[in-house]
């Protein structure tokens, strides 16, 4: 509740109550590939990305949330949801603020959050969810390789050892997966995210272009 207080009364203003951001999710498990297409999205004028993963890794690790941040995602567990909407709630005011986004020209990319049904519905009021591009990788074995890759690559201390990178599919399964229910069939877009990058992006764009 006072979340939604929150978003009503200190980022979109008081002649913007009923304003809500314009949004396309990138849905699905750690690492079939959501930063990838997000950034690529980013970089296409009147679309801005987010990744919540990246706001809590931005975090100073010495203040009290970037402390909870290291806690939770060492074990492989979502943030819970008042620090987590609070948090990305504030980066979204601020990133309106500067005129990085701009509301009323740009869509929202939106990826790693709402990350369950809980954070879906506190942020109802926020976002006007468009699409949910699911990037859908059944074989687990093939995330699970994917993720120790990157963990060399960008020294990511949660996709380094095995027990947390299974424990982050089993929150995804349990946790995040319910979110395609919750905007159901018909905003939900299945793509298959072991095609090459350049593939996935063309099947997001695509759905991009008819809206
Ligand atoms: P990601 O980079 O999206 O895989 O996120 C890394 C970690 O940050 C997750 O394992 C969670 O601990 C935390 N996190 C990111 N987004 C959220 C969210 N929407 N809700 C809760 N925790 C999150």
């Amino acid at each position: 509740m006072w979340i939604r207080l929150l978003a009503k009364t200190s980022f979109f203003g008081k002649n913007q109550t009923k304003m809500k951001y314009r949004t396309y999710l990138i849905f699905g498990a750690p690492g079939a590939g959501k930063g990838t297409q997000g950034k690529v999205l980013g970089t296409i004028p009147r679309f801005f990305h987010c990744a919540c993963g990246d706001v809590f890794r931005s975090l100073d690790t010495r203040t009290p949330i970037g402390q909870a941040f290291l806690d939770y995602s060492s074990r492989g567990e979502l943030v819970p949801d008042e620090i987590t909407v609070k948090l990305w709630m504030a980066v979204i005011g601020d990133m309106v603020g500067m005129h990085k986004f701009k509301p009323d020209l740009d869509a929202l990319i939106l990826d790693g959050i709402p990350r369950n049904v809980q954070q879906a519905e506190i942020m109802r009021d926020i976002l006007d969810v468009r699409k949910v591009f699911h990037l859908s990788c059944p074989d687990r074995e093939a995330l699970i390789s994917r993720l120790k890759k990157r963990a060399l690559k960008e020294n990511r201390f949660d996709d380094a050892n095995e027990e947390t990178i299974r424990r982050r599919l089993f929150t995804y399964e349990e946790e995040s997966k319910p979110v395609l229910d919750f905007y159901g069939p018909s905003k939900v877009r299945h793509i298959d995210a072991t095609q090459s990058p350049v593939k996935v992006t063309y099947d997001i764009l695509s759905e991009l272009i008819t809206g």
